[in-house]
């Protein structure tokens, strides 16, 4: 399964790549990663006016979660994939809250993962 995730992230076509695993009753949901696409729900608008047109992997599994659900989040570094920092940014953090995710955790530094309070 983190197989699974690491394979769609490692193929995303992007700079960084991230999965995120949506779990409901300790079954994986959805997996999902950051993609080129975007979604309506998640659109983003930067001050020039120009639209993101991007979309990170949380907001990605998020569009299929309920509240309760659980979510992780995993990066794999550029070079040698190893599993490295993920932790959701503000933006994502304000959309996870807004799905009534209930626990989310992400691997750090050095490739462990942490408990994120909500
Ligand atoms: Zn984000």
């Amino acid at each position: 399964m983190y197989y699974k995730a690491k394979n769609l992230a490692i193929n995303n076509g992007r700079t960084y790549h991230l999965a995120a695993i949506l779990r409901r009753n300790g079954k994986v949901v959805k997996i999902g990663e950051n993609t080129n696409k975007t979604h309506p729900r998640f659109k983003r608008q930067y001050a020039d006016g120009t639209w993101a047109s991007h979309m990170h992997a949380e907001m990605n599994v998020l569009r299929f979660a309920k509240p309760g659900d659980e979510l992780e989040v995993m990066r794999f570094s550029k070079c040698n994939h190893e599993i490295t920092m993920a932790k959701p940014c503000c933006i994502c953090m304000q959309a996870i809250k807004d799905a009534g995710i209930k626990k989310v955790r992400y691997t750090n530094w050095k490739g462990e993962w942490q408990n994120l309070n909500l």
